[in-house]
C-alpha cells in the first residue's frame, strides 16, 4: 500500500511540476496530462488492474511479479528516442510543432535523476542503448520533503504573481475609467 500510494505521489509531483513549468501557456492542462501519461500508461494500468482484482498489496511490487508488457510499456514511455520520434512524426504529419508534448520530454528528464537502480531506472536511450543513470529514488524521505517543499515555494510564487497581475489590471482599469470620466466632464 505504501509503495502504491507513493506511486500516486510520484504522479502527483509530475503533474504539479508540469503545471508549474507550463502555467503561462494556454495548453497547460493538456501539458499536465502529457506530464503524467508516461506513468499512467505503465504503472497506472497495473494499479488499475490490482484495484479491480482487489489485489493491491503492501510494500513495493516484486519485480518478478510484474508482467513483461509493463517493462515494454515503461521502456517506450520513458525513452527520449521514442519521444523525439513521436514529436517529429507529428510535425511531419500536421506541419506544426505540437508543444504540449514537450511535457512528455520533461517527465523523462525528471525521472532520470530521481530513480535508482533499485527500482525502475529510466531507460531514456531505449532501444538504442541500455545505459541508465543510478539516481536518488524520489521515494527517499528527505528527497520527498525537498521535492514537495520546492513545489510549495514555486506554487506560492505563481499565486503571488497572479494576484499582483490582477491588482495591476484593476489599477489600470480604474485609471482608464477615471480618465474617461475626466474627459466627459471636460467635454
Ligand atoms: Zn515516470
Amino acid at each position: 500500500m505504501l509503495r502504491q500510494s507513493l506511486n500516486k505521489m510520484d504522479i502527483l509531483a509530475h503533474g504539479l511540476w508540469t503545471y508549474a513549468v507550463f502555467h503561462k501557456k494556454k495548453y497547460v492542462w493538456l501539458a499536465a496530462l502529457f506530464g503524467i501519461l508516461p506513468d499512467i500508461l505503465s504503472f497506472g494500468i497495473i494499479f488499475a488492474i490490482n484495484l479491480i482484482n482487489g489485489s493491491l498489496r503492501r510494500g513495493p511490487p516484486q519485480l518478478s511479479s510484474l508482467p513483461d508488457w509493463l517493462f515494454a510499456a515503461y521502456n517506450m514511455t520513458h525513452s527520449f528516442i521514442i519521444f523525439f520520434a513521436v514529436f517529429l512524426l507529428m510535425h511531419l504529419i500536421t506541419k506544426k510543432w505540437f508543444w504540449p508534448l514537450m511535457a512528455w520530454g520533461l517527465h523523462i528528464l525528471i525521472d532520470i535523476p530521481t530513480h535508482s537502480f533499485r527500482f525502475f531506472p529510466t531507460p531514456f536511450l531505449w532501444p538504442l542503448s541500455d545505459y541508465k543513470f543510478d539516481g536518488i529514488s524520489w521515494a527517499t524521505g528527505w528527497f520527498m520533503l525537498l521535492n514537495y517543499g520546492a513545489l510549495m515555494i514555486v506554487f506560492l510564487a505563481i499565486a503571488h504573481n497572479r494576484v499582483k497581475k490582477r491588482k495591476q489590471a484593476l489599477k489600470n482599469t480604474k485609471k482608464y475609467l477615471a480618465h474617461g470620466q475626466h474627459r466627459k466632464i471636460k467635454g
